[in-house]
């Protein structure tokens, strides 16, 4: 009963209204009962990672080290929390990311908000990023020559990060991180160990922009991912979003 109520509030988080109505008519109640837990205080991050971060942030600003400088208009470089123990990680920048140089912006990374609120988390609570910053022509995948010349600075945000999980989003972002070939349908579902991080690979939110079936394979994945967070790290107890919602 507690997963299929945690799946209905999932389906409403990302906008999914209907759900069989049965089903929705047995959960109603139950969701109106679930309580709400609180979580307290904020962790600072060291000023010598924001700078950083920020010197970083400058230098793919002018980058020219593989053609999509060439094509791009605002490079990415990434949002979030620098103290968070979640990173998700996309293949690159779509055409909305592109004009406003901020990560997951269009009607995906609008799914990709409300995935982690599923969670019952905030977008502030976690940091998102790609592959690489810049966004590659068409939104076609970027090559590889191109993955491994902006893949420094991916490798700093992480190391900088130091995360406890990874979230991979899409084949692309999660072949290249978990250095394989195997799809996502293979990959995900799983964590695979990489560096003492945690790797979830999950389908990308645009994927479900068009397959609503893989909405039930993500929230798999993103409850492993709450439950692993919840056990191991303070995250949780550190976000406002459930106090601000009254979701926990
Ligand atoms: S994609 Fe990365 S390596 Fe290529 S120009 Fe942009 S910042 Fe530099």
């Amino acid at each position: 009963m507690k997963d299929a109520v945690e799946y209905l509030r999932f389906l409403r988080e990302i906008g999914v209204e209907t759900v069989p109505r049965p089903l929705a008519i047995q959960l109603k109640n139950a969701l109106e009962t679930s309580p709400s837990p609180e979580s307290p205080s904020v962790k600072g991050v060291e000023l010598d990672v924001v700078a950083r971060f920020d010197e970083m942030a400058a230098e793919v600003l002018s980058c020219e080290k593989c053609g999509l400088r060439k094509t791009r208009n605002k490079p990415v470089f990434g949002e979030g929390d620098l103290h968070t123990d979640l990173m998700f990680i996309g293949e690159g920048p779509g055409r909305d990311e592109d004009q406003q140089g901020i990560p997951f912006v269009g009607r995906a990374g609008q799914l990709l908000t409300k995935i982690i609120n599923a969670i019952e988390l905030d977008r502030k609570d976690v940091y998102i990023t790609n592959i690489v910053k810049c966004r590659p022509p068409g939104n076609r995948d970027p090559l590889p020559e191109e993955a491994e010349a902006c893949h420094p600075y991916l490798a700093e945000q992480i190391r900088l990060i130091q995360p406890k999980v990874i979230c991979t989003l899409g084949r692309h972002a999660s072949q290249v991180i978990l250095n394989t070939t195997e799809s996502i349908s293979r990959l995900r579902n799983r964590f695979h160990k990489i560096n003492g991080i945690m790797v979830m690979p999950t389908y990308h939110p645009a994927y479900l922009l068009r397959n609503a079936s893989g909405k039930r394979p993500v929230w798999e994945d993103m409850q492993k991912i709450r439950d692993f967070l919840k056990e191991n790290s303070d995250m949780y107890q550190r976000s406002r979003y459930g106090r601000d919602t009254g979701s926990r």
